[in-house]
């Protein structure tokens, strides 16, 4: 499929290219040092990712140990209540081992990891959820587990504190600036300089320098080639639509990608949080302008000294200043329509589907819940394929003190 000079039947030959750009977005924008270390990460995917044996040993893992495939739910209840016609599907990483998509690519990585015989996996960590499904795979395979977070997120976190450590993972505190995300990202990068030889850096998004956005994005993408075959089978036909929430957007990634060459339209929903102001929200596609932050080119939200500006977001997992390039890259052209969706209305689509359809959703995945919703108000028929990204079960605490329980 052609679009907008995009051959979309040889896409993933040629997105990235061989320097990591889709288009002008991407790259490796980082120091000489660790240039060379992503070159040598670049090498040993290109080599290893292909090769028969790491091939079916990341099968075998995700079919025994991670419980993939994952099926696709027909949201019937949910359906028929809306009273259109179009009917909902929903495909259900929730249901994976950790209760999200997150553990699609980081098996890959540690498998990666070992395969290129190193001892360690590092990572940072904000809300948590990444150093969790890291130090859920380095414990699956022997590696040691070093995960980076601020204090101030150690102290909102402690559940996700507790699990990784449970798992054999090392938390590192960082204790500079407003100690959260942005510190922890500086201090995992600048411990893995030092240790390159024997450890690899995991990022957890399709995010960072050349090659992380390529091989999360590959790692994700069984997501969508499930998803496709899956749908095909139930009801014969390919969905209108496909919705997934973004953050840094690996799980969109993952499942855009089995429909991006198709006549299915493609919807990538951004957290409008509490509105449009700079501050309330984490929408970088909506609002931001291109420019470059953690070692790569994509559309971010900057502040007054064109520094990532703060943002925010109901979901933890969605409040990231810029997304992924290729999401910047599919933005640009046209191919994947990006909306928001804010605060209220997700937390009023994350009660719905609890009570509808006996499936309650992390409050990053009710977002694109609301959306798939509110579209398929518009449609008249149809079908509209949503990616539960993951459960809501680590939401709970919030979402009691916070809203209640809505009888
Ligand atoms: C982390 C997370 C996200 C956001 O990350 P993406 O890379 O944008 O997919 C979405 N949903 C859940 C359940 C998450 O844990």
């Amino acid at each position: 499929m052609q679009f907008n000079n995009v051959d979309f039947d040889t896409y993933f030959k040629h997105y990235p290219d061989a320097n990591g750009f889709f288009g002008k977005y991407g790259g490796t924008y980082v120091s000489p040092e660790l240039q060379k270390a992503m070159a040598e990460i670049t090498e040993a995917y290109q080599t290893i990712c292909k090769s028969r044996k790491f091939i079916s040993e990341l099968r075998r893992i995700r079919k025994e140990f991670q419980g993939r495939p994952t099926p696709i739910s027909h949201l019937e209840r949910l359906s028929d209540k809306l009273g259109t016609g179009v009917q909902l599907y929903a495909k259900r990483e929730d249901l994976n081992h950790t209760g999200a998509h997150k553990l699609n690519h980081c098996m890959g990585e540690a498998l990666l990891a070992k395969f290129m015989g190193k001892k360690k996996v590092i990572a940072e960590t904000g809300a948590g959820q990444h150093g969790v499904a890291l130090a859920t795979a380095a414990a699956y395979f022997g590696l040691e587990c070093d995960i980076y977070m601020g204090s101030v997120d150690i102290k909102k976190q402690a559940p996700n504190v507790a699990r990784m450590k449970i798992l054999g993972a090392r938390v590192v505190e960082v204790t500079e600036g407003l100690q959260t995300l942005k510190e922890a990202v500086d201090a995992a990068f600048a411990a893995y300089c030092k240790e390159y030889d024997t450890a690899i850096y995991c990022i957890g998004s399709v995010l960072g320098p050349h090659p992380f956005p390529m091989m999360v994005r590959d790692f994700q993408s069984v997501v969508g080639i499930e998803a496709r075959e899956q749908f095909l089978d139930m009801t014969g036909e390919l969905p209108d639509a496909v919705v997934a929430c973004v953050g840094g957007g690996s799980n969109a990634m993952g499942i855009f990608s089995g429909f991006l060459n198709d006549p299915v339209d493609i919807y990538g929903i951004e957290p409008l949080g509490r509105g449009p102001a700079l501050g309330d929200h984490a929408a970088s596609l909506k609002y931001g302008t291109e420019g470059i932050m953690h070692g790569f080119n994509s559309i971010m939200l900057k502040d007054e000294n064109g520094e990532p500006a703060p943002v925010y977001s109901v979901a933890s997992g969605l409040d990231y200043p810029s997304s992924g390039p290729e999401h910047a890259f599919l933005h640009d052209l046209g191919r994947v329509q990006y909306d928001v969706i804010s605060d209220d209305e997700t937390i009023d689509a994350f009660f719905e589907l609890s009570r509808m359809e006996g499936i309650i959703p992390a409050i990053e995945s009710a977002h694109a819940v609301a959306y798939g919703i509110k579209l398929a108000k518009t449609m008249g028929r149809g079908s509209v394929l949503i990616n539960l990204s993951g459960r809501g079960d680590k939401d709970m605490d919030y979402i009691i003190e916070n809203y209640g329980i809505r009888e």
